[in-house]
């Protein structure tokens, strides 16, 4: 019993080196566990409201990230994918790109690619509307993150993709959506502000 103590103990050091040393002898792994996507919104938008998954599938909840922007501003594909929906779901306009087993949406967004388009993480997929959103009348992005199809899909926390971020509550947020019909007509190359009668 002395002895496998012994032997146990000149062994503690060697194992507590290998601890210590690991992580910074293999640098590849690491950033390979890093976030692996980009903001949505370029510079980096403050996250109006984080994600709240519903205790279940008919609860209330916030399946997606909301983050704050101006009308018009560039919306980019977060991850490097092929475009699965460009158009209008109830009225609101809204894309969705497909990563694998894995798809970005991203709403109220005016597309300006085209379903079965490729896209590169950062590529401008759309332009942010200013009504449908979870802001109005502040203009937001909400972003969701979502995993599998039919009954097996999950929504996912999308800041995961891009290390997280500071939340801040902000009163201007509602549980659903404001839809106020503006007059916007895609194709968006002729994009105008559809907020100046609002001024
Ligand atoms: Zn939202």
């Amino acid at each position: 019993m002395r002895a496998l103590l012994t032997a146990l103990l000149s062994t503690l050091p060697a194992v507590a080196l290998t601890t210590l040393v690991l992580p910074w002898t293999s640098p590849a792994a690491s950033a390979s566990e890093g976030p692996a996507g980009v903001w949505p919104l370029d510079p980096e938008p403050e996250v109006v409201r984080g994600f709240e998954p519903p205790p279940h599938p008919y609860a209330a909840g916030h399946r997606g990230a909301d983050l704050a922007g101006a009308p018009g501003q560039a919306v980019r594909a977060a991850l490097p994918g092929t475009v699965g929906f460009a158009g209008s779901i109830g009225g609101k306009p809204v894309v969705t790109v497909l990563h694998g087993g894995r798809r970005t949406t991203y709403e109220p967004v005016a597309a300006t690619v085209e379903r079965g388009q490729a896209v590169a993480a950062g590529e401008v997929i759309g332009r942010l509307v200013l009504t449908d959103s979870h802001c109005f009348p502040a203009s937001c992005l909400h972003w969701g993150l979502i995993a599998g199809r039919g009954a097996d899909e999950e929504y996912l926390d999308p800041l995961t993709l891009v290390g997280g971020g500071p939340v801040r509550l902000l009163p201007l947020w509602r549980d659903e959506p404001v839809t106020v019909r503006l007059p916007w007509a895609p194709p968006l190359d002729v994009w105008r502000r559809p907020v100046d009668w609002l001024v």
